[in-house]
């Protein structure tokens, strides 16, 4: 399907090239907001109350409270899906402080908050199941709970574009970022996971987001395999069989090189394989049906 897609902002449904913030929205001149991804597929939405949950949460942590506008949003998402006919794609819940006089000492000032939602439709990449990614471990680290806690989905990406880069300017296509004890973390927008001797390891959510993809994984795992949540270093992933990244716009993806080793026989392996096929059905029967 071509054509201008549908946004949602404050309360109004506006075509893509009308959709437009203010300069002075406090996300565009601070970051100051957060978001969700949630993903649409089979005319169902994936996890919904678990995004709006994790929003509400990211939201409470910078000081917005929005419970009272969940069921709006929760109602511009399900609009969104149906205004652009999105059955396979992505949605993106926005939630900034607002906008006002520039200056973070007259943020008491902002008209707030902004709330938006964004669609965007699926595009396959063919190759993916076919050779698997290439992922480097970057110098990068993942800002520590401390600084900003990553399990705030917060509208500050640059850490993690910063690690995207490292990682793409290494020949790579996707990082494997430490957090600052040297633990592994996560990649850029995605949780991770290694096999080893059928048994699958992730590392723990404390400097990592608590990714909805990753729960459901561990929950699908514990029903054919054992599955372990631990510390882990860049050996874990050298000595892994197999590797896989997970996260709701790409769902799972396979990785078959690590700072140039090839991973078991650098292939898509064959846990990987079975645990997609099982979250993609448990995703199209759970998902909040939207078109029937
Ligand atoms: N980590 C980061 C940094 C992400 O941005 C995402 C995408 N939301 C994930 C992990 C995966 O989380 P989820 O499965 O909830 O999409």
């Amino acid at each position: 399907m071509t054509g201008e897609l549908t946004v949602y902002i404050n309360g109004t449904y506006v075509p893509e090239s009308k959709a437009k913030i203010s300069v002075f929205d406090h996300s565009f001149l601070y970051g100051d907001g957060v978001f969700e991804g949630i993903r649409v597929e089979d005319g169902g939405i994936f996890a919904f109350q678990e995004h709006l949950t994790r929003l509400q949460r990211s939201a409470r942590f910078i000081g917005l409270d929005i419970s009272s506008e969940r069921i709006h949003i929760e109602t511009a998402i399900i609009e969104v899906i149906k205004r652009n006919n999105l059955r396979n794609g992505y949605v993106r819940p926005i939630v900034t402080r607002g906008q006002g006089p520039m200056g973070i000492t007259r943020m008491r000032e902002l008209q707030g908050p902004t709330v938006l939602v964004i669609p965007q439709r699926h595009t396959d990449s063919p190759d993916l199941w076919q050779h698997g990614l290439a992922a480097t471990v970057v110098s990068v680290r993942r800002n520590p709970p401390q600084c900003l806690d990553p399990r705030v989905k917060a509208n500050q990406y640059l850490n993690n574009i910063l690690a995207l880069l490292e990682a793409w300017n290494a020949g790579s296509d996707v990082p494997v970022i430490l957090d600052i004890s040297g633990f592994v973390s996560e990649c850029a927008s995605e949780n991770i996971f290694t096999v080893r001797d059928s048994i699958v390891h992730t590392p723990f959510v404390i400097n990592s987001l608590d990714g909805i993809t990753r729960r459901h994984v561990i929950s699908i795992c514990s029903q054919k395999f054992d599955v372990v949540e631990c510390d882990m270093t860049p050996y874990d992933l050298y000595a892994a069989d197999e590797i896989f990244a997970v996260g709701s716009v790409s769902l799972m993806r396979p990785i078959t090189k690590i700072d140039g080793r090839v991973v078991g026989d650098g292939k898509p392996g064959p846990v990987t394989k079975r645990l997609f096929d099982m979250l993609r059905k448990k995703l199209i029967s759970e998902s909040h049906k939207v078109f029937q």
